[in-house]
């Protein structure tokens, strides 16, 4: 039974027996026996590093949905800003730190990690600086602009003995987890043997540091179609081995003049089954697909914060399977937190970024040659 199942049976237990007492007192014999959830322990402390759009609207919202961390520090090189959200927060101005008093971190006893929420090129540093601090760290996708910063920053977990997780939330949140337990379970429909997974959104603003190729380190396949490239791995849960890509952006468009507007790639694995996906920063795109001999099942969308949906088909007949609604945000902060509590190791940690990292580079190499890469 999971947490927010044992909070269901805990909310049924109370409103029975509060609606039993109304009506007649309940005999002692009369109470079922209920297993209640331990009492929860001091949630671990966390700072949240880079308040831009993601940090602002989606993760300092979270911590109030989340069981297992709570908020206690910031930092940005705005201090206005850090200051504003330290108020509505509820962070001690102590707490707040700069880009360059990031590192006296590492004196702080009220922060237990950091979540990295800061432009790609910034993460393997903040990341790095995190950990030698002794925090635990939560970074964001893509891990970095490099497989070597990757593997750098997985170094620096080794050696400080901390936690490195990457803010892959979909594998948190119960929509892909059960669209992972259909495609691996041949039981349901039959073996997988096709995956079709799209991400894409229309970007604005030319001058934004994502379509700068220094700081994002590629484009819409970095920033969003790594979400199509990670489902087409943990659905399968097997790693590619062959890759071919095409890439293209529109013509004299300024936003693209750095970076890839669209590219598509397929990937073969070694079951045999294909994968076949498409990244954009022209067009909205937002599904996972799973099909198999007698069925298929989908996710549309797929990778938003919330709204979710999943359908099943088998032959004529498609239903819509509902699924438990989470915080994706709160979900994968509480898990980091409590893989630190338990000494246990994150279901994403720094190597799953890096593999993926590894594969993006073959997608790239694939996009520019036309020819097959064959990963080893
Ligand atoms: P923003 O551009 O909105 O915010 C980035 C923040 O980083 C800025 O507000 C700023 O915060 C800080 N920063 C420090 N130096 C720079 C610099 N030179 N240029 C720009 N910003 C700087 O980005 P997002 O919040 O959208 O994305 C941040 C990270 O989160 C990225 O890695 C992105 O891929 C990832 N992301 C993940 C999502 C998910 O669903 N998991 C969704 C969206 C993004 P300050 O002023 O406080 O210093």
């Amino acid at each position: 039974m999971n947490d927010d199942d044992m909070q269901f049976s805990r909310r049924s237990f109370l409103w029975s027996a509060g609606g039993a007492m109304v009506a007649a007192p309940l005999a002692a014999a009369q109470v079922p026996h209920i297993d209640l959830p331990p009492l929860p322990g001091e949630p671990l402390r966390w700072a949240v590093v880079g308040l831009g759009r993601l940090a602002v609207f989606q993760i300092l919202p979270a911590f109030a949905a989340s069981r297992a961390s709570r908020l206690t520090g910031l930092v940005s090189g705005s201090p206005d800003k850090a200051r504003h959200l330290a108020q509505l927060y509820g962070v001690d101005a102590r707490h707040i730190y700069d880009y360059d008093s990031y590192d006296s971190l590492a004196e702080d006893p009220e922060i237990d990690l950091v979540y990295v929420a800061l432009p790609n090129s910034m993460h393997a540093e903040y990341t790095i600086r995190a950990l030698r601090a002794g925090k635990h760290v939560l970074c964001e996708k893509p891990m970095a602009n490099s497989a070597p910063e990757c593997e750098e920053m997985i170094a620096a977990a080794r050696e400080t003995g901390r936690k490195l997780m990457i803010a892959y939330r979909l594998r948190y949140e119960p929509f892909n987890v059960e669209l992972i337990r259909i495609a691996r379970d041949p039981a349901e429909m039959g073996p997988t043997r096709i995956i079709e997974a799209s991400a894409g959104f229309s970007i604005g603003d030319p001058a934004q540091w994502r379509l700068r190729k220094a700081m994002a380190g590629g484009g819409s396949l970095m920033d969003i179609g790594i979400y199509a490239l990670n489902a087409s791995r943990y659905l399968t849960g097997e790693e590619p081995t062959h890759v071919t890509a095409m890439m293209d952006s529109t013509s004299g468009d300024p936003r693209f003049a750095e970076v890839e507007e669209n590219i598509t790639f397929q990937l073969r694995y070694p079951s045999g089954i294909l994968a076949n996906c498409a990244s954009s920063y022209g067009v909205g795109m937002n599904r996972f697909r799973v099909s198999k001999p007698e069925g298929w099942a989908e996710l549309e969308p797929a990778l938003s914060y919330r709204g979710l949906r999943m359908r099943v088909g088998r032959g004529e007949v498609v239903e819509q399977r509902p699924q438990r609604v989470v915080d994706h945000f709160a979900a994968e902060m509480d898990h980091l937190s409590r893989c630190v509590l338990d000494g246990t190791e994150p279901l994403t940690p720094g190597e799953e970024g890096l593999r993926d990292m590894r594969v993006i580079a073959a997608i790239y190499e694939a996009a520019r040659s036309g020819e097959t890469v064959a990963l080893s």
